[in-house]
């Protein structure tokens, strides 16, 4: 029997590996990854390398159209005709009798570049609404807002490149060895082959990570920016400034200096709760000029009510050493997902718009105005509800109809109560997944099935800025299609024919391109045909453009002045605080082995053996004072809600600290979702909710001592 292959970005992490799959009889008889290919150069983790035994069988695949007549009803299968005319005629219904903005759409970084170009291209153009945001904003907003504020830009200056030249790497909020285990290897081969690097991980757990790092600075949760200015202040007190760029290239470092300099070092120290030996060997490794910087970060620093504070601070240690734009040194933030960048680039969150631009920037607005031929004025000029507040004004019932997108809300919100809430509430629920049945299906007036990876082609950027467009090698089940070809046919329905007439990706892919022109994110040069070839980094503004490494090399950055800015960060405690009653402070997380809220990876039994079930880390003293044994079910109650977890006891975790993942919801047993715990307060500037930290008290549940799943 004939066998083919193909390739695809794994639709895991944001590190992006190239995925070779060779298929028989529309069936993965292999999956692999190539030595000559970027940027994973053959290796693959074990959810990579599992991806075949997720496509063994359509078992929870959405592979029909459905519509539910009443609330409650079991969906029936309807034609793709039927589901697109009852979702058109329902949405311009409510549009008319509630207005544009009784619209919004939560989506996914888990979409490909032109599926999110096209629905914020619907929304944001031709439904006039703003109501778009993403999961992105659970896990990168901060990020964006960190390097908006300092470079005038989004967008990574660095690339995996730097990894074989760095010295120093501080790895900050970010568990990379379970969350992105082969950029860790990386960093590990670099460890190993030059004797002088060394691996900082910044963690209030023990992580894996930890474990394979010379130095583990077991910070208080939330203490983050305290501890980046403990550093920038001895280094500064040691005169490790470099003058020349911080002259040349930036602005405001006398006000970043003095604030610096008028913080007690004692004070820092207590808030981070550190040892000051940790503190005296980062100041040792970073005291030489010649030793060169990269920092990595995810959601430990962004999912924050101060996230943003913590990339600006940051950023400020390497701006204050210089290590911006040369190779081997820079802050790197790492997407979670395999296309939050991508997504950032058409603009898929609520203030954004294709290429980097914004809603609230007149020029950017008219621009686009005229590119996607409707009237000027079309745009709000205010950026629309995000991610909590989306969900808060559909429970208020001001939001009428919600179009969720690959993502499972009803599991991954923060306070889950309230996005169920929301959509209950809510007159109008689509669902268009490639999963059936998932939490958020429930609440879904119609379902549309999608393609899912292999079964589409497409284009991602990972969280170098390498751009790399996936192939089609599996046909999908049923009737799936890919969300492309289901918003263009949505869209026309609805009146747009002219402006969503695409009859594949690559149409959308030429559109979307030419709008990046002149931009930071300036992909022109990224032509189809380049890209089925192979892959590039932008900015890449012309065919022959070979890509770019990294960003900034020129010191010519995109704000106003073309210089960087420093900013003057301020402590700020977590949103939640322990007491007596709820004495024990919460953080959430990934595991492993696992994917978001397993839809995907909770069918796969090599994938599922380590971890099978919800757990939560406690220290022992913590374990002995509560009469917890290891093994042993216990609730933990917030002042939101409560969630139970098998108690693990160990030493990796804080006393005072507890560690539960989030990949578990009311599918798999009810109240396992620690989201009902989690508190959706967020970052004033960058929206990004604080789901790293609350506070809770154990509860033990005798009953549940003696559940077998
Ligand atoms: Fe997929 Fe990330 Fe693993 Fe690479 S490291 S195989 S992108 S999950």
């Amino acid at each position: 029997m004939k066998s083919s292959t193909g390739k695809a970005v794994c639709p895991y992490c944001g590190v992006g590996c190239v995925i070779r799959a060779t298929v028989q009889d529309n069936k993965i008889t292999k999956i692999s990854a190539d030595d000559d290919v970027a940027p994973n150069f053959g290796m693959l983790c074990p959810k990579g390398a599992h991806l075949k035994q997720v496509f063994q069988n359509h078992d929870g695949r959405l592979a029909y159209p459905m519509i539910r007549e009443r609330k409650g009803e079991t969906p029936r299968q309807v034609s793709w005709e039927q589901a697109i005319a009852f979702t058109a005629n329902r949405l311009q219904e409510i549009r008319l009798e509630h207005g544009k903005d009784a619209l919004a759409l939560y989506g996914s970084g888990q979409l490909d570049t032109e599926t999110s170009y096209i629905f914020n291209k619907l929304f944001k153009g031709f439904l006039r609404t703003n109501n778009i945001d993403t999961n992105s904003r659970l896990c990168m907003s901060s990020a964006v807002v960190g390097y908006m504020q300092a470079f005038g830009s989004d967008g990574p200056p660095t690339c995996y490149d730097d990894i074989q030249y760095a010295d120093v790497f501080l790895i900050i909020g970010a568990n990379m060895a379970a969350n992105h285990p082969v950029l860790f290897q990386m960093i590990r081969k670099r460890r190993a082959s030059e004797p002088n690097a060394r691996i900082i991980a910044v963690d209030p757990r023990r992580t894996q990570t930890a474990e394979f790092s010379d130095v583990h600075v077991p910070l208080a949760p939330g203490s983050d920016v305290a501890f980046l200015q403990l550093i920038a202040k001895r280094l500064l007190a040691i005169g490790r400034v470099d003058r020349r760029f911080v002259q040349r290239n930036t602005e405001n470092f006398s006000a970043y200096k003095n604030h610096l300099e008028s913080l007690d070092e004692d004070t820092l120290l207590s808030i981070c709760d550190i040892h000051p030996g940790r503190i005296n060997e980062i100041v040792e490794f970073l005291s030489k000029p010649s030793n060169r910087l990269l920092t990595f970060y995810c959601q430990g620093t962004n999912q924050s009510t101060s996230g943003v504070d913590k990339n600006v601070a940051l950023i400020n240690l390497h701006l204050q050493l210089g290590e911006v734009g040369i190779r081997g040194a820079g802050p790197f933030s790492l997407t979670g997902q395999p296309n939050a960048m991508g997504g950032r680039e058409v603009g898929y969150l609520s203030h954004q718009l294709p290429g980097y631009r914004v809603v609230t920037n007149d020029m950017h607005r008219a621009y686009l105005e005229g590119a996607w031929r409707i009237p000027p004025g079309s745009i709000d000029p205010e950026p629309g509800l995000t991610a909590v507040p989306m969900f808060e004004a559909a429970e208020a019932g001001d939001v009428r109809a919600l179009w969720i997108v690959c993502t499972n809300p009803a599991v991954s919100m923060p306070d889950t109560k309230v996005s169920q809430a929301g959509l209950k509430r809510a007159d109008f629920v689509i669902v268009q997944d490639c999963y059936y049945p998932t939490e958020t299906a429930e609440y879904a007036d119609v379902l549309l099935p999608a393609a899912q990876w292999g079964e589409k082609r497409g284009t991602m950027t990972n969280s170098e800025r390498l751009v790399v467009r996936s192939d089609k090698f599996l046909d999908p089940p049923g009737e799936a299609k890919p969300d492309w070809w289901i918003f263009s046919q949505i869209a026309k329905v609805m009146g747009f024919k002219r402006d969503f007439d695409f009859h594949n990706h690559e149409e959308i892919w030429d559109e979307y391109r030419l709008l990046t022109a002149g931009t930071p994110c300036d992909q022109m040069g990224m032509t189809n045909e380049r890209l089925e070839k192979t892959s590039l980094r932008w900015p890449c503004p012309n065919p022959r453009h070979p890509g770019t490494l990294r960003r900034y090399t020129r010191r010519k950055f995109f704000t106003e002045s073309g210089k960087a800015q420093f900013k003057t960060p301020v402590y700020q405690p977590p949103d939640e605080n322990t007491d007596s009653e709820f004495p024990f402070g919460l953080t959430t997380g990934r595991v492993a082995s696992q994917w978001h809220t397993r839809t995907r990876t909770g069918k796969v039994p090599q994938l599922t053996r380590k971890d099978p079930e919800p757990f939560v880390e406690i220290h022992p003293d913590d374990a002995s004072e509560n009469e917890v044994e290891d093994g042993e079910w216990i609730y933990l109650v917030g002042r939101r809600g409560r969630c139970y977890a098998r108690a693990r006891v160990t030493d990796t975790i804080r006393r005072g600290l507890l560690f539960t993942p989030f990949h578990w919801g009311d599918l798999f047993h009810a109240e396992t979702n620690v989201n009902y715990v989690t508190n959706s307060a967020f970052d004033p500037v960058s929206k990004q909710p604080e789901l790293k930290f609350c506070a809770v008290r154990i509860e033990v549940d005798d009953v549940s001592k003696k559940r077998n799943w």
